[in-house]
This record gives C-alpha cells, structure tokens and sequence, in this order.
C-alpha cells in the first residue's frame, strides 16, 4: 500500500499486512484536521455511541476550545459534566492532575472529552487506560506528536516515567483554534516534526548497522509530512492555515506511524534523547525546562551534526540528515536552533552529548560515534561551535 496517498482521514481503521512483514493496525476511530472541525464534537460522540462526558480544561484551553466545547454539547442536548483545572502555570501530568482527574468521573460518564494539549492529552489517554472509557482529543495546539500516541509520559514522585495508554478514540484538531495557539508552543510542534529528519535517519542506521526492524512505508510517510512542513516553515510565524494544517497533519501522523511499527522509531531517536536529558535535568532541579518540540529541534541541530562528523566512517552512501536545511527550516519558522537559545548551559551540553545516549536502550549516531571511540571529541568541538561567542 501506498500511504503516501493516504489523507490522515483515511487511517482510521486501517489494517493491512505490509511488505515489512508486519501487519499495519490503526485503532483510532476518527481523525478530524481542518478549520471548523470543533463543529463535529456531537456527530463524533454519537458516532462513537457515548452520551455522558466528562469535560476536561485547564484555564487556558477552556478560553482556547473549553467553552466552545460545551456550548456545541449543550446546544446538541448531550449530557455532560465538566471538570476545570484552575492554573495560573502550564498544568503537570503529575499525581494531583491525575487523582482530580479520576475524582471528577461520575459513574454514569462513558467518555472523556479532553480539551487541550500535552497534560489533559496524557492525563485523558491515562483515565482511558485504566477505566476502560473511550477518550476524545479536542487539541488546542499543534505542540507535540502525543495526540495519536498510546503511552503517557507522567511526572511521578517527581520523576519523569512513561506509562502504558491507548489511543484516542478520535482526535479532533480544528486548525481555526489551533493556529491561535501561543507561538513557542506552535514552534515547538514544529520543532517536534523537523527532528524526524534526525530520527529517520537514527532508524535507518540501526537497519543498516543493527540489522534492526524497519519499515520503508511508514519512514516515507514520515518523510514525506515532514518535508510538507518544511515547505511551509515561513508561514508558521504568520500563523498561515496552511502550515498550521501541516505541522497538525504530521504531529498526528507521527503517532499514528508509530503505532503501526509498535515503537517509536518513526518519530524519536537521539534528538530525544537530548530532549528528555534536559528536561530531566531542570526537573531535578525544580526548575522550567523548555517546551518538548524546541527542544527537540535543537537536538535535531546537534545529532545532523554529529552525522557530518560520522560521515568518513559511515557505510558508503549512507544518506545523512540535512543540517543546512534543518536549520534553515527552524530558523524559518522562528524556532530556536541552537542549545544557548534554550538556555543550555556549556556544560550541560557537554553532558548531554556523552550520556543522552543512556536513557534508553536505541542505536542512534550518539552510540555509533561512542563505539568508535569519536564521541567524547565530537562533543568538544561541538561545544566550541555552540558556544564560540
Ligand atoms: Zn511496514
Ligand atoms: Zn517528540
């Protein structure tokens, strides 16, 4: 099958046996992308047979799509309760969103309706999870790839862990709202999707090197969403519908490819890595860390990098990642493109590059140059371009 053909429309339900020797399963019931689409939350609903909702917002996203929500499932008559997370700060997928989240659920709720991004996203797909109720995704801003995804990273006794989730039963992303989202959180989806160049290339590495599973149809469709939002990088700043709908359409096909390979190769390798290597460490220190995808996008700057530097000791005509055109890109579209931008310090930067590698068990080019004995000069030379001024 070609799924390059395919509109995210199309990929719910589907199920088919690929030339990689897997069979492809979506289980997402419906995705909605587009201006408007808000409008279908009652026809979505009835769809999915559910007539009592759990409403879930934050103080942000209840301005954003929280009224609008209920005023759709109040005009339409379909029962519903909502559950408001007053904040002043960008909410935390921690204990406390959780426990508030499961306390508000009456017995007679079968679904929850999560307005929002990251956290209600997560804190939704949890709640799903573990009571075995459908969710639906109202997104809010086109800021990471979780939308379509089946776990949930949490914030636990303060430590950073990913948890088992399901798929939303729909997801509905209303270009309309979504392009009003703020801009670092529009950037920073942006950041999110130009870092699959770097994770493609980590899985094709891995194929080559590792002889590890990989499948040429989803890396393509991967490859092909990605280059549609980096077509459309200027117009990300002026919130051109156009580039909102892309990075939208390849957020959520990012998800969707990594269901069906089962892993996140698709969407994740060493600029992950470095994402989460920061986080983690501004957690540890109770400090803010920057939004995901920018950071993201940073770490895809740092791994083509590293790919450059590879390059005499890849297998011949191995196809690098493009670091010119990743970094025109995010420039492009207002993203930050180097660690000093994120307010990486030089030593956390040399940090990362030696031990981003440790947090997961993955081949990428961070354990290619370690077992070639390159990296801990690469990471000199890297900080002395980052940080030469
Ligand atoms: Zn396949
Ligand atoms: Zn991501």
């Amino acid at each position: 099958m070609d799924l390059t053909q395919l509109r995210p429309a199309d990929f719910p339900g589907l199920s088919y046996p690929c030339a990689c020797g897997r069979t492809h399963r979506v289980g997402i019931r419906q995705i909605h992308i587009g201006g408007g689409c808000i409008g279908a939350l009652p026809q979505v609903l009835e769809g999915l047979g559910v007539s009592h909702v759990l409403l879930l917002a934050d103080s942000f996203t209840r301005k954003a799509a929280g009224d609008k929500a209920a005023g759709l499932l109040r005009e339409a008559g379909v029962a519903f309760h909502g559950k408001l997370f007053e904040t002043d700060k960008p909410l935390v997928p921690d204990e406390r969103t959780l426990g508030a989240a499961l306390a508000a659920l009456e017995p007679d709720d079968d679904v929850v309706v999560a307005v929002g991004s990251g956290t209600l996203n997560d804190t939704a797909r949890f709640l799903s999870a573990r009571t075995g109720l459908p969710y639906v995704i109202v997104a809010t801003a086109p800021s990471m790839d979780g939308y379509a995804s089946t776990v949930c990273p949490l914030i636990l006794d303060g430590q950073k862990v990913t948890k088992p989730g399901v798929y939303p039963a729909a997801i509905l992303a209303d270009t309309g709202i979504l392009r009003e989202a703020p801009m670092p959180m529009l950037t920073a989806g942006f950041g999110d999707i130009i870092g699959k160049y770097a994770a493609l290339a980590d899985w094709q590495l891995a194929y080559a090197l590792q002889g590890e599973y990989y499948c040429a149809e989803c890396a393509g469709l991967m490859a092909q969403a990605v280059e549609k939002c980096a077509r459309n990088a200027a117009g990300l700043r002026a919130r051109d519908s156009r580039a909102v709908e892309c990075v939208t359409e390849a957020l959520v096909l990012a998800g969707v490819a990594m269901g069906m390979v089962g892993n996140s190769r698709p969407a994740s390798g060493a600029e992950h890595h470095f994402s989460h290597f920061w986080e983690v460490d501004a957690l540890s220190r109770g400090e803010a860390h920057p939004l995901h995808g920018n950071s993201v996008g940073v770490g895809a700057v740092i791994s083509a990098s590293l790919y450059e530097m590879a390059a005499p000791y890849l297998p011949d005509g191995f196809p690098l990642p493009d670091k010119g055109r990743i970094l025109s890109c995010l420039k492009e579209a207002g993203s930050p493109a180097g660690p000093k931008e994120l307010g990486i310090s030089r030593g956390l930067f040399l940090e990362s590059v030696l031990h981003a590698m440790e947090i997961r068990e993955r081949f990428t080019i961070l354990r290619f140059l370690d077992r070639q004995g390159l990296l801990p000069a690469c990471a000199v030379e890297l900080a002395n371009r980052f940080y030469s001024e």
